[in-house]
């Protein structure tokens, strides 16, 4: 079979910190699953938070997932039965991710990318802008802003420490030690 019989594509997910693109990719792998589809899942080894071996969203949602170092050793993980690559926390692989991803999608492979479309100081972050202008879909969530819980697009550094999170939990800290907070448009700035 052909790429293009196979039906190649690149979807996107992408948002800020708690909105919801983890349990979107999840929701993703599981329904291919169902389907009986090959699946491979890919994290990056500097993602720590879940746990080697697994992606896993804030609400506790997992899947199994190999890590790697770069983008560049993604393709060597597939095998000639996956049919769908999910690839979380797509800013930690940089521009490098948009070649690999394309180069997959066209040699017929569903490629779902999640990542952070915005840093903490509220900029586009790479690579997902850039993946965004070659996907097929593109999936832009939003989190609840911990201020006035209107839709946040945005988060941003609480200034918690760790420590001061096991001292005095912080809402919207579901979990973790992550010093961050989703924000909307209004209240990014304080
Ligand atoms: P992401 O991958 O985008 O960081 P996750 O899929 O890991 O997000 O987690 C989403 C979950 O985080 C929500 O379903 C909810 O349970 C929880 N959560 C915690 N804080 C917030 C918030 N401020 N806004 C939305 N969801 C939040
Ligand atoms: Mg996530």
């Amino acid at each position: 079979m052909t790429g293009d019989e196979r039906g190649g594509r690149l979807e996107v997910i992408a948002g800020p910190m708690f909105a919801g693109k983890t349990e979107e990719l999840v929701r993703r792998v599981h329904r291919a699953q169902v389907a009986r589809r090959g699946v491979l899942v890919v994290a990056h080894e500097l993602d720590t938070r879940s746990g080697p071996g697994r992606v896993a969203s804030h609400s506790g949602l997992a899947v199994p997932s190999r890590s790697v170092r770069a983008a560049a050793e993604i393709p060597a993980l597939l095998t000639a039965g996956t049919e769908l690559l999910a690839v979380d926390e797509a800013q930690f692989f940089g521009p490098d991710l948009v070649d690999v991803a394309t180069e997959l999608a066209d040699a017929g492979v569903v490629v779902v990318v999640a990542g952070l479309s915005v840093t903490f100081d509220g900029r586009p972050f790479a690579p997902l802008p850039a993946l965004m202008a070659v996907a097929e879909s593109v999936t832009k969530l939003t989190a609840v802003c911990t201020v006035c819980g209107r839709d946040a697009a945005f988060h941003v550094r609480s200034g918690a420490t760790p420590a001061d999170d096991a001292l005095a939990p912080t809402p919207g800290h579901v979990g973790g030690s992550e010093s961050y907070e989703a924000r909307c448009r209004r209240h990014r700035a304080g």
